[in-house]
């Protein structure tokens, strides 16, 4: 059985999601640690996050852990405490860019980093086994509030860029924190890089008012007209944990993940070379600006966490996923959603381009996404028999599902994990390519799977 998903445990808040899980949760990651460590727990504003926090703490304290107490904080920001604290864990309540309802709880290793699977599974084993330790009443410890952690954050991401030089541009900026938990840190963060903030659903509600914390184009609308309206230099968003970021031009024209992800991959090779490390459902802009600048691309399945060990065990210079979720390696291995944004402030600033340039300067290719049913267990059959199926010129990655790389671009067919179906997507020069390749495919994959 499984207990946490690609992004820890999700549920509905008070449904699946209810104060039980939590306290058991809370005693299997206590029972999991050394006795005696400690552990400090964060959440975002979602309206169940004082109900899952108060049960997790209640069953980290029976199992003689002690707890330190964030408050509110942006995922990122949680997790460059724990790096920089003696916590042996970090706990974050967030359910990230998914709808209010929602709530989850995700675990972070004493380094900072997302908590391998592998570590995942024994806090699992001891969840559904009740193996938990429940200490005499002399080792009960305690719970402190830390009121530093926004602080620290706030510094530590102002230190990793030249705030001076930003400084001197005196950008305007406009910043829409969906309501979410970066309302405590990136408004000041960008003060203190010298910019006139303009903020925008700044106040924390786990209602989520001014729109869903998915920083998708649709949700994006006031940021958008907002910038254009206020002749700003960048529009930036957060998601709900803000882990994640998403840019606007100077106007008012929405930035994909992937390009912003390549015009930072861009720059940072530019000046210091090495490896960048993005999944293989990134778009082939990220590989031409870095082999262009000297760089090299290793690619690996999709998912931030194993982005991250990976740039770890390579030494990569940069990482990062077409969703907006940059990875700085001298700042911590995981995605922070603040630091992209004072890192593009930086890129601006010293490139002396505004953002509309920067994005001009990125190949533009068109990706196509659909899907399909299939299965589970016939997934892996249906990908064999799809590798022979390929034209004899094209190339095959089997990093991930099945990518194919034909003349025209590429096609990757991916077994989602968690629902019975293939995400098939396309990417070329042309939008009306992307879709032939991606219905063609589909269709190869469609009578294979009723051929069973
Ligand atoms: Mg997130």
């Amino acid at each position: 059985m499984r207990l946490f998903g690609t992004n820890g445990v999700r549920g509905v808040s008070n449904e699946d999601m209810n104060p039980e899980l939590a306290l058991k949760l809370g005693k299997a990651i206590g029972s999991h640690l050394e006795k005696g460590s400690t552990v400090a727990i964060g959440m975002d504003p979602r309206t169940s996050g004082e109900m899952l926090k108060s049960a997790l703490i209640s069953g980290l304290l029976s199992s003689g852990i002690e707890v330190i107490d964030t408050g509110m904080l942006p995922t990122p920001a949680l997790q460059y405490y724990v790096k920089h604290s003696e916590c042996s864990a970090g706990v974050i309540i967030t359910a990230s860019h998914n709808p209010p309802k929602f709530n989850g709880i995700k675990v972070v290793a004493g380094d900072g980093t997302e908590l391998p699977r592998s570590e995942e599974e024994k806090i699992e084993e001891r969840y559904f086994n009740r193996r938990f330790r429940t200490v005499g009443w002399t080792e009960i410890r305690g719970v402190r509030t830390e009121t530093g952690a926004r602080e620290l954050y706030i510094d530590g991401v102002v230190s990793m860029v030249d705030a001076k030089m930003i400084g001197e541009r005196r950008f305007t900026v406009v910043l829409d924190c969906a309501n979410g938990a970066s309302t405590v840190t990136s408004p000041y963060i960008l003060k203190k890089l010298g910019c006139r903030v303009i903020s925008l659903n700044a106040q924390p509600d786990g209602a989520f008012p001014g729109h869903e914390s998915e920083p998708s184009p649709e949700n994006l609308k006031d940021l958008t007209e907002i910038v254009k309206e206020s002749g700003a230099d960048i529009g930036i968003a957060h998601d709900g944990d803000a882990d994640r970021v998403i840019f606007v031009d100077e106007k008012g024209e929405y930035v994909y993940g992937d390009v912003s992800l390549s015009i930072v991959a861009k720059y940072i090779i530019k000046e210091k070379g090495g490896i960048v490390v993005t999944p293989v459902s990134s778009s082939s802009s990220v590989e031409d600006v870095v082999k262009e600048n000297g760089g090299k691309v290793v690619y690996t399945r999709v998912g931030a966490p194993i982005v991250a060990r990976k740039m770890i065990e390579i030494g990569a210079s940069f990482g990062g996923e077409e969703n907006g979720g940059l990875i700085f390696p001298e700042h911590q291995y995981c995605r922070d959603g603040a630091m992209g944004a004072a890192k593009m402030l930086e890129i601006m600033a010293k490139t002396g381009k505004r953002l509309s340039e920067l994005v001009t300067e990125i190949p533009k290719y068109a990706l196509y996404k659909t899907k399909m049913e299939c299965p589970n267990e016939l997934k892996e059959k249906v990908l064999e028999i799809s590798a022979e199926k390929a034209g004899n010129d094209d190339r095959i990655d089997r990093t991930d599902g099945l990518k194919i790389y034909t003349a025209e671009g590429w096609v990757l067919i991916r077994p989602s994990g968690t629902e019975p179906i293939f995400r098939i997507f396309a990417e070329s020069m042309e939008i009306e390519k992307s879709r032939e390749m991606a219905e063609t495919w589909k269709s190869i994959l469609k009578k294979i799977v009723k051929s069973g």
